[in-house]
């Protein structure tokens, strides 16, 4: 369930020295410019409780090769992994870890199966291969979000669904998706289907909204391909809405079954603020944020600053963040559907004035048609935002050896239980560069923008 990155997982299989852990006070849910790396006493509570967790599915499904492993010990190691790779760079303030650390993941999947004796299974492929492990409940994911998956499962005898067998490519179900509003309580169910049609869709879905009236939306996704993809392209929305709304600091985003969207909300918000307190706007500023996804972060910027410019590849996720915009009365900002690199690449050409830039790429990290960009653009401030510490510590090579320095960081622990994931913020700023004035620094009458596509 959780995707694998070698370079994480190799750095990770050092062996750590239990370090001294911050953890974090989980008071200030607001956007804060205080530090929030330090000792909380119900933290260590939660803690205690770790070793008693078992999970019948552990050692087969490959999802948290971490749990049973005290939390503070996960987050010594992790906070460990990131000092050492950004040590050259800069000191790591501490890592943030989360309070409660299970049941945390909004995006659930699985995928369905018949076991030896013919009853449905649902759940996820064992590691490294593509046999079902049937998941009862995984303690990692949305609570809610596994119980409509469970009573899907129940479901699909009474209305004698046939489930996709991989070999043979008959059957109907091949997966379900759930999403869920963390903050709403909102829930989409995304039926992926080898055909667009479900015998008794209307008495199905009622079933499913008596069992689970927050069951806000349905949809049916067509994957009629045999490929390891979950997702097909084709999509028709059999009840509700077809997206869900969920809140993060304060603003309201509307999310689609295929747009990106941070699966751990609770520890978002935390990251967020960090970003905005490190980039501490004055107000009067023009920020670029990239890889923006459905814009989260530059939505919730925009309050801080004078203008956003977002730039993001996927056009579902640029779709929504339009909405996401509308939805939250921001005005002052403007969206570019096309490759981080290629806008940066046009806006150093044009030379566009940008007062900070904050950067949220994949795990492969960034390119050097954007970095090289944001040397020529050379905006005061550049807030990296990495969920791949190794790729974030190339770009930081690549970027103070450029005229910038990393002056901040802190890790924020995004996926407990699990070795492979972290999430990192770092501040850099161009040395010698003075903050902008008062009037701000677009002056030209197109800011030296090229043309949105
Ligand atoms: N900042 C967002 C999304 C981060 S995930 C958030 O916090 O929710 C990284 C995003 O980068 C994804 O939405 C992905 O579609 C997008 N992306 C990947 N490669 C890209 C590229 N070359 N140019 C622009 N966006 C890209």
């Amino acid at each position: 369930m959780i995707m694998k990155n070698n370079d994480i997982h190799a750095a990770a299989n050092h062996t750590f020295a239990v370090a001294k852990t911050d953890i974090n006070r989980e008071k200030n849910r607001n956007i804060s410019t205080k530090s929030d790396i330090s000792e909380s006493k119900s933290f260590k509570k939660t803690n205690r409780n770790v070793k008693d967790v078992r999970c019948p599915a552990a050692g087969k499904c490959g999802g948290c090769d971490w749990l049973g492993r005290p939390y503070e010990k996960q987050l010594a190691d992790k906070k460990k992994l990131v000092a050492d790779l950004l040590k050259p760079y800069c000191r790591l303030e501490g890592i943030i870890p989360m309070e409660t650390p299970y049941f945390y993941r909004n995006k659930v999947h699985a995928v369905f199966d018949r076991d030896r004796r013919g009853a449905v299974i649902a759940g996820t492929y064992e590691k490294n291969s593509h046999r079902v492990v049937a998941v009862e409940k995984c303690l990692i994911e949305d609570e809610k979000a596994g119980e409509i998956i469970r009573t899907i499962r129940d479901l699909c005898k009474s209305f004698q669904i046939r489930i996709y067998d991989e070999d043979s490519g008959y059957g109907l179900l091949r997966h379900v998706l759930v999403r869920a509003g963390h903050t709403s309580g909102q829930y989409l169910v995304v039926l992926v289907l080898s055909s667009p049609i479900l015998p008794d869709k209307n008495n199905f879905i009622k079933a499913l909204r008596k069992a689970h009236p927050e069951i806000t939306s349905v949809v049916i996704n067509v994957n009629d391909r045999r490929t390891s993809m979950i997702l097909g392209e084709k999509e028709q929305v059999i009840y509700g809405k077809g997206y869900i709304e969920d809140t993060l600091c304060g603003k309201t985003f509307r999310i689609s079954p295929k747009s990106f969207y941070q699966v751990n909300p609770v520890q978002t918000q935390k990251l967020y603020q960090k970003a905005i307190e490190y980039a501490d706007f004055r107000g009067n500023e023009r920020i670029v944020d990239a890889y923006c996804g459905i814009d989260t972060i530059g939505i919730v910027a925009s309050d801080h600053v004078k203008e956003v410019i977002g730039v993001e590849l996927n056009k579902d996720a640029v779709r929504d963040a339009r909405v996401n915009a509308r939805i939250n009365c921001v005005r002052n900002i403007s969206f570019y559907e096309n490759d981080a690199g290629q806008l940066l690449t046009q806006m150093a050409q044009q030379k566009a004035k940008v007062d900070a830039v904050i950067l949220d790429p994949p795990r492969s990290g960034s390119d050097e048609a954007f970095l090289s960009s944001v040397i020529q653009i050379a905006p005061a401030k550049v807030v990296y935002i990495s969920c791949n510490p190794v790729t974030l510590a190339r770009d930081l090579e690549y970027l103070t050896k450029r005229g910038y320095r990393a002056m901040r960081a802190c890790a924020v622990d995004m996926f407990p239980q699990t070795a492979e994931h972290v999430e990192a913020c770092v501040l850099l700023e161009k040395a010698g560069k003075a903050q902008p004035g008062r009037r701000g620094t677009v002056d030209r009458a197109d800011g030296g923008m090229p043309a949105r596509t």
